[in-house]
């Protein structure tokens, strides 16, 4: 089993220590070619707008809208896997790659609170969600599970094989089993 990270900007360096920790091994996905030989991928936090310019001036985002494999994408990577994205000013933004039926808003906790921890469950087991400049999912579609949910809103779902978390499992040691829910999506 080989992971990819998706490694054009934001944190991939910490989803492969996490994926270390878990004794998977994982590779960087910057060029087309490198999806070909992973068999799940992750599209990290970092800036949105940034990894969507890249990937599409890179030439990847056909390859990412073909691969039939699972995918996760967290926070920043989470508004990419969406299919409606509006900025903090409820603009619409054409920056996403179309994978999930959810709408997400960008920066939607405010400025006041940029950043929080917050114990989250799943599977029973409590952990830290850690949000960063964190987005909402403001609609979900009927073929998308809710998994976890924060103050009413989801913070995890699922569509088939692809996951949207708004928070980073990277960043919490406890959140590690996340890693392991995405992967048993590898079938
Ligand atoms: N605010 C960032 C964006 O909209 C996401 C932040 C993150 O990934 N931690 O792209």
């Amino acid at each position: 089993m080989v992971v990819g990270i998706l490694s054009i900007q934001g944190d991939f360096e910490e989803h492969k220590k996490a994926l270390s920790e878990l004794g998977i091994d994982s590779i960087f996905v910057k060029y087309p070619e490198d999806l070909s030989g992973i068999d799940a991928l992750i599209i990290p936090g970092g800036e949105s707008t940034t990894i969507s310019r890249l990937v599409k001036k890179w030439g990847l985002l056909e390859g990412i809208q073909k691969f039939e494999k699972p995918i996760m994408g967290t926070c920043a990577g989470a508004i990419l896997m969406a299919e409606y994205v509006l900025n903090e000013f409820d603009e619409a933004e054409d920056i996403s790659f179309h994978l999930m039926d959810i709408s997400v808003k960008r920066n939607a906790f405010g400025r006041q609170i940029e950043s929080f921890e917050t114990k989250l469950k799943f599977q029973g087991k409590e952990f830290t969600g850690v949000f960063i400049r964190a987005p909402k999912i403001t609609r979900h579609g009927d073929a998308v599970k809710v998994l976890i949910e924060y103050q009413s809103s989801p913070v995890m779902v699922q569509q088939g094989n692809k996951l949207a978390l708004t928070f980073h499992p990277e960043l919490s040691p406890d959140a590690l089993f996340i890693y392991e829910y995405f992967l048993s999506l590898t079938g």
